[in-house]
């Protein structure tokens, strides 16, 4: 039984986050989708830990072998906790690399038990993050296609409140 750990902030969970899911999905016995608290990262998470794993949880409902769950340790030591033995990340633009090729060094010398794979995004989703969804969001502009319907949702609901 090989499980694979997706982690994350998503915030929110866009469709290149998706993607990325359900093609190792089709590769891992089942998956589970970490979702980290992340209060520090860029002056906070527009959505709270538990808004993002249910978010996330209709998103894969499609999907029978993914489960969702938050997590606020290092990450290795969430995966040895839910018994998953692969780190499975997307991979974008060149710039992703460099930050990616570090936090997967480090936690290889934290625990070489856990492997850490790379899925290529699809070039549609190549230039895809949940901060430009936001960006798009918050100034009006139409975030069809870039996340689920009911982020968009959830996206417009958020930002309301928030101005
Ligand atoms: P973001 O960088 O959008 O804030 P996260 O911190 O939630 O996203 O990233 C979780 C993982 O998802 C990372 O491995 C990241 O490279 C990957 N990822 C994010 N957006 C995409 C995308 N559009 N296509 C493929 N992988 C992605």
């Amino acid at each position: 039984m090989k499980r694979g750990i997706v982690p994350g902030t998503f915030d929110p969970v866009t469709s290149g986050h998706l993607d990325i899911i359900e093609r190792a999905a089709a590769i891992f016995d089942d998956l589970v989708v970490a979702v980290a608290h992340s209060p520090e990262k860029g002056g906070g998470p527009l959505f709270a830990v538990e808004e993002r794993v249910a978010l996330l949880e209709q998103a894969v409902s499609h999907l029978d072998n993914v489960s969702v769950l938050p997590f606020d340790t290092l990450l290795v030591d969430f995966a040895e906790k839910v018994g998953a033995s692969v780190i499975v990340k997307g991979l974008r633009a060149v710039t992703d690399f460099e930050r990616e090729f570090q936090m997967a060094a480090l936690n290889w010398r934290l625990d070489a038990d856990v492997e850490t794979m790379f899925i290529m995004a699809v070039p549609e989703y190549m230039f895809l993050s949940s901060s430009a969804v936001k960006e798009i969001a918050k100034h009006g502009g139409a975030v069809r296609g870039l996340v689920p319907e009911h982020v968009a949702s959830a996206l417009e609901r958020a930002l309301n409140t928030a101005s």
